[in-house]
């Protein structure tokens, strides 16, 4: 029988757990570091896609195979190190995500009103970590910086009603905020131009469809030089993008309570503010012929009260763990972790953590294949763990004094979360805290 530990339950873990339960004989503990699944499936993708939220019933099928064990509330690194699990487990997959923003490195950057996007997601998500009240959106101004898909999903739910977002599993000290929110005009800010901007054009255009907000776009922003035409002619994404955006700079503006301004080829400079922020300050840029975006020297400021900087993610690294801190990811090869050039033995990596933070979610499926075919095809080489009993890490952990989510327990907590929904009518209400996320889940184990 194959042990294998898999240290993260969002989509990359998922679906390597899922490709070794098909190996057969195989037994696989799934660790996350929160009592709940799914990762960014859970804290990440935006409330107010239904349909991406649901791929967490795939990932549910998935956890719920016979030959796999969820746990919850253990954190490799801290609760487990890399050392117990290759006591118990003849291998192990680390697939722990890109959890921090890149950061900009200009001055003001850590200005009060000067945040990730990372930190509004995890706060609007319900993430356990994030504090309830880290926002209050009492700015009329809003910048952020980046021009992908995150960027976009942050400033539709800063240009939504609370009321448009009340039928989402949004917890309730979030909608208060949005409800009260004073913000009018929401800039994006790329620092290339329309044609190198990452987002898809159906995130895009549902900016436009947004009942309350006017998007803005200045036609002269739109002008494509050589480098940029060529990106169109090229790729198909790019040229439905730019036509979705010519659109929006012909519309004529039809004074919506809110504006959404996609600002192209800026490069942010300063963050302004005596003690918190009342400014960006930001550089023309032009491209150069391989499309990197350089300075021109001309300034302008943005007044603003608040920043979200959404320019990229990195991961963490890990005691024991290898990692490039160029590149922020383990440095591996198809998946195998790589230590001063060689492979070590029974350790690997999928997902973000592995190839960094790009794709798709279904992205994360075939590289999570793609490491376990790795695995299978070392086992003949790897040596057995010494503890075979499936109980016994339970039993560090209990001595540990660590409080284990099962699935039950996850189970539990989904119960009290359709509980709390279904008492203001809405499918679910998601619960922040920790404590009492912990709760529910051992009220579940009582109870199961
Ligand atoms: C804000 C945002 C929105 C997104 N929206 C979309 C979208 O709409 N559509 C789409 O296709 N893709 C979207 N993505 C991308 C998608 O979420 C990722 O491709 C995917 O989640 C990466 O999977 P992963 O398993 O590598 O990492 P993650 O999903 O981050 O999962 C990592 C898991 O590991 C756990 N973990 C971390 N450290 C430890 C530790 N030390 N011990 C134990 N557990 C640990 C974490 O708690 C987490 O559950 C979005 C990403 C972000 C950031």
């Amino acid at each position: 029988m194959l042990r294998v530990a898999i240290v993260g339950s969002g989509p990359a873990g998922v679906y390597a757990a899922g490709a070794l339960s098909q190996h057969g004989d195989t037994t696989i503990d799934v660790f996350d570091r929160l009592p709940c699944p799914y990762g960014l499936v859970r804290y990440g993708v935006a409330p107010d896609h239904p349909k991406i939220k649901s791929i967490s019933l795939t990932l549910r099928k998935l956890l719920e195979d016979p030959a796999v064990r969820f746990l919850g509330n253990v954190e490799i690194g801290e609760q487990l190190t890399l050392d117990d699990l290759r006591r118990h487990y003849d291998a192990v997959i680390f697939s722990q995500g890109s959890a921090v923003d890149r950061r900009l490195g200009i001055p003001g950057e850590d200005l009060p009103g000067s945040y990730s996007a990372t930190e509004f997601v995890a706060w609007y998500s319900a993430h356990p970590d994030a504090p309830i009240d880290s926002f209050v959106l009492d700015a009329r101004s809003v910048a952020v910086i980046g021009v992908g898909n995150v960027a976009v999903d942050v400033a539709r739910i800063l240009a939504k009603t609370a009321d448009d977002l009340r039928p989402t599993d949004l917890p309730d000290h979030v909608l208060a905020v949005l409800e009260r929110s004073r913000v009018e005009d929401v800039y994006v800010i790329g620092r290339r131009g329309p044609a190198q901007a990452k987002f898809t054009t159906l995130e895009l255009r549902e900016l436009g469809e947004v009942e309350n907000i006017d998007v803005l776009v200045d036609p002269a922003d739109l002008e494509l030089d050589e480098v940029s035409r060529k990106v169109v002619e090229s790729e198909p994404m790019m040229r439905r993008n730019l036509e979705v955006m010519t659109e929006w700079a012909h519309r004529v503006p039809r004074g919506r309570p809110r504006r959404l301004h996609l600002r192209f080829l800026l490069r942010p400079v300063e963050i302004l503010g005596p003690d918190r922020v009342t400014g960006l300050v930001v550089e023309r840029t032009k491209l150069d012929p391989t499309g990197h975006a350089i300075g021109t020297g001309e300034l302008s400021t943005i007044e603003t009260q608040l920043v979200f900087r959404s320019v990229g993610y990195r991961g963490v690294p890990l005691p024991d763990l290898p990692f490039d801190e160029r590149s922020g990811i383990v440095p591996n090869a198809g998946g195998r972790v790589l230590r001063n050039g060689g492979a070590m033995p029974g350790v690997y990596v999928a997902g973000w953590i592995k190839r960094g933070p790009t794709g798709v979610i279904g992205t994360n499926k075939r590289d999570a294949n793609e490491t376990v075919a790795a695995l299978l095809a070392d086992l003949p080489a790897l040596p057995a763990a010494p503890v075979r009993d499936p109980d016994a890490v339970i039993n560090v952990l209990a001595e540990r004094g660590v409080r284990v989510v099962t699935w039950t327990g996850w189970r539990a907590i989904e119960q009290v979360e359709a509980a709390l929904g279904q008492a203001q009518g809405r499918d679910r209400i998601k619960i922040a805290d920790r404590e009492e996320l912990l709760r529910a889940a051992a009220d579940g184990h009582a109870g199961g």
